[in-house]
């Protein structure tokens, strides 16, 4: 089903129950990524069509812990998409002008145009995750956040842009290796920074400021889905799947042409 791991408006989670692998519709990793090759190659057809049509846009924003594949799922996810129709942003530490203004005015700026899809890698999440971890605000201004991040979204949402929120649920372990495989191939050593493991002490901390945005931020215009993302192949192909039925839900149209009948090319 193309809404598995979709969480429901008003209904509680626990970050804890929820899987890190496999299992729910696929546990078969050849056919899995069969089925990912041919559904990347629908969703570049429906991009072609929103991309024509105009009209409106696709947002798409990951939030993960720290090597929990934001990267990898934007390379593998959107390969064969037209790059023209695509635009992704990925949020870092603020900066300076970024902070004399509030925290949204770097997200609505990037917020997709009509007939685009956007892709964030992190996004005004952090606002109310490393922000709140990190204590880099009082509480009361970023208890405040869920409430201002339900009615900004519900604006985009009022004007074309349809949104999904992709939480990358990783078990601790597999940071681990993941990590440690960073640390170990000097192809990916420029993936690893100490910072990383400074976070990883603070894991606990975190998967609460998760669980916080995940159950306060899950609204019918804005849906969290938490992916089971210990398995890549798992991951991308459950990530295609909302995708593909969303673009299909949208169901963008080529433009009407006009009467072209009597036209002559000489
Ligand atoms: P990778 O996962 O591949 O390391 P990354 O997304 O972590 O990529 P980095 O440049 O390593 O990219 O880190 C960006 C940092 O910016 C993160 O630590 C993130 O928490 C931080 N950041 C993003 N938005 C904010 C914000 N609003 N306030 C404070 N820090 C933020
Ligand atoms: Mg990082």
């Amino acid at each position: 089903m193309p809404k598995t791991h979709q969480l429901e408006p008003g209904r509680q989670i626990r970050l804890a129950d929820c899987p890190t692998t496999a299992g729910t519709f696929h546990d078969n990793r050849k056919q899995a990524e069969k089925d990912f090759a041919k559904l990347r190659k629908k969703i570049a057809l429906l991009q072609h069509r929103l991309y024509s049509e105009g009209k409106q846009s696709l947002l798409v924003v990951l939030q993960a812990m720290d090597a929990g594949g934001k990267d990898g799922t934007i390379r593998r996810v959107f390969e064969g998409v037209n790059p023209q129709g695509t635009r992704v942003t990925s949020f870092k530490v603020p900066s300076k002008e970024e902070l004399a203004h509030d925290y949204l005015w770097r997200i609505h700026k990037a917020a997709p145009q009509r007939g685009m899809i956007g892709v964030f890698n992190r996004s005004h999440y952090e606002d109310v995750l490393v922000v709140r971890v990190e204590k880099i605000v009082p509480e009361a201004i970023w208890r405040r956040r869920y409430d201002e991040i339900n009615t900004f979204e519900k604006h985009l949402s009022d004007n074309s842009t349809r949104i999904l929120k992709f939480y990358l649920h990783i078990s601790k372990s597999e940071q681990r290796e993941r990590f440690q495989d960073r640390l170990d191939d000097p192809t990916k050593n420029w993936k690893f920074s100490l910072d990383d493991l400074e976070k990883r002490k603070l894991w606990n901390e975190y998967q609460a400021a998760y669980e916080d945005a995940l159950n306060r931020c899950t609204t019918e215009w804005a849906p969290w889905f938490a992916i089971p993302a210990d398995q890549k192949w798992y991951r991308n192909l459950a990530i295609a799947r909302v995708l593909h039925a969303t673009l299909v839900e949208m169901d963008p149209q080529f433009p009407a042409s006009e009467d072209l009948e009597s036209v002559v090319i000489d």
